[in-house]
């Protein structure tokens, strides 16, 4: 999907994890990319990528983030909200901060930088990605804000495309298990984790667990004329784990 074209990419939180594997992706690609995350630039970021110590939760962060880029970089054709964090509990244990925390980052961010890119994009041509979660479709136990963040993520998906084409396209991208530091901080919640892991990868009909780069290959095609035909959906990547029906498998 190389192309010489002048194309600039902002992947949000592309400091580790999925977000690194799809900055690494996008400039395989040919993209020039800018990423941010709210730590200093970290090690394993690529020199050629531009960094910025941001927080897309801040309206005024987000703002910078996109001017900065089109400054350096030129005008933005791709977005990808990647950035995420999770808080591990129940509505009533959840307090005021992990509400302004999840809803901050998850639903607030991405709202702040598709708002900050879409006047450009719709003068000219745009793709938002934004990466939801399987966990807004189905509730995974102890993640209330989470689920509930991940859900807003998949709304505003469909809003974004519906309202912001022709030349806008928007898609969600709901992963499942994928092995990173979010993965590892959930499962360690459980009261036998590797009794957990090994029941999760039972469920998988595939027989692994993600890697970042299995998402990275979905953003790289969703952001490919390939894909051009595609906008408001939002897109399982989970190995077949959600397409089980819940009934256990033994018995039947
Ligand atoms: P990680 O926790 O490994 O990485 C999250 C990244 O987001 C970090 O680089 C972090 O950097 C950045 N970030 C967090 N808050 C902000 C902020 N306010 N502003 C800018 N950057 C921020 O998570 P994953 O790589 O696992 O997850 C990436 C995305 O995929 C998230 O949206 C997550 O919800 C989603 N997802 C992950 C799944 C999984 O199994 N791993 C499953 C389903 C969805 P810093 O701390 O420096 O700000």
């Amino acid at each position: 999907m190389k192309s010489s074209a002048n194309k600039v990419a902002i992947v949000t939180g592309g400091g580790r994890g999925i977000g690194l594997s799809i900055v690494e992706r996008l400039l395989d690609d040919g993209y020039q990319v800018l990423s941010c995350g709210r730590s200093e630039r970290p090690d394993a970021m690529p020199a050629k990528v531009c960094w910025l110590q941001a927080d897309v939760s801040k309206a005024g962060d987000a703002k910078n983030i996109v001017e900065r880029a089109e400054a350096e970089l030129g005008p933005v054709i791709l977005l990808v909200n990647n950035a995420g964090v999770q808080v591990e509990k129940t509505v009533e244990q959840s307090s005021d901060e992990d509400w302004d925390l999840v809803v901050g980052v998850n639903c607030r961010g991405v709202f702040n930088m598709s708002r900050a890119c879409l006047p450009s994009m719709q003068k000219r041509t745009g793709n938002i990605i934004n990466i939801g979660s399987i966990s807004g479709n189905v509730s995974d136990p102890s993640m209330a804000l989470y689920n509930a963040s991940k859900a807003f993520v998949h709304g505003l998906t469909r809003s974004i495309a519906v309202d912001h084409g022709p030349n806008v396209r928007c898609n969600a991208i709901q992963p499942g298990w994928i092995m990173t530091a979010m993965a590892d901080d959930a499962f360690a919640l459980a009261n036998n984790p590797e009794a957990a892991k090994k029941d999760a990868l039972s469920r998988h009909p595939v027989g692994r667990f993600g890697k970042p780069s299995d998402i990275a290959d979905l953003v790289s095609f969703l952001a490919s004329d390939q894909s051009h035909y595609i906008s408001g959906e939002c897109i399982t990547i989970d190995g077949g784990m959600t397409a089980a029906s819940p009934l256990q498998p033994g018995l039947f």
